[in-house]
């Protein structure tokens, strides 16, 4: 199974926290890390106040089913020493999100796939139309296009 994955974190040291991610996504049972994308830094959104966050997204190849893999990326978030305060969009160490399954959609309680929010954020669009540029999602058209369309607003690579 083909997974595309979102990254962000605004706290601690968030390029490292990403970076450190990757490594323990490539270390999950059964599963291949294919592709990452650079480190892109982006306005925050929701409370006031945040740092700036580190986005970057990654391709995987898993025989994880999607709800072990989703349980799978909490525990790495959980690793990094996220709590899940319940303020939605609130600042965080890391957050792992599933954008798209190849072949699959899903609108279970814990999991919607693809990621209801992807087709309007470019800080996860434009990181994953560096890997991904022609995949294309059910709803939304090849992922080149709509990051084109959702431009670069806020949007710079991390220096
Ligand atoms: P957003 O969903 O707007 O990006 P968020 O990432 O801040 O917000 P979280 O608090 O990290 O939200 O997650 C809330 C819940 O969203 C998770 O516990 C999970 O069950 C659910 N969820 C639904 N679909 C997905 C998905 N595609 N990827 C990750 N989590 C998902
Ligand atoms: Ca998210
Ligand atoms: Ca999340």
């Amino acid at each position: 199974m083909r997974v595309y994955l979102g990254l962000g974190a605004n706290l601690g040291t968030p390029a490292q926290q990403i970076v450190d991610a990757f490594d323990r996504i490539a270390a999950l049972p059964d599963t291949t890390l294919l592709a990452r994308s650079s480190l892109y830094r982006s306005d925050p959104v929701g409370p006031k106040g945040q740092p700036d966050y580190c986005n970057a997204a990654a391709i995987i190849d898993t025989a994880l089913a999607p709800l072990d893999l989703l349980d799978a990326l909490h525990a790495i978030e959980h690793a990094a020493g996220r709590q899940r305060d319940g303020i939605r969009w609130a600042a965080r160490l890391l957050d792992l999100d599933i954008l798209h399954i190849d072949g699959m959609t899903l609108a279970e309680p814990r999991l919607t796939v693809p990621h209801p929010h992807l087709h309007e954020r470019n800080w996860v669009l434009v990181p994953l139309a560096e890997i991904a540029p022609a995949l294309d999602i059910p709803g939304l058209g090849p992922v080149s296009a709509r990051a084109a369309a959702a431009g670069t607003a806020g949007l710079r690579l991390w220096h």
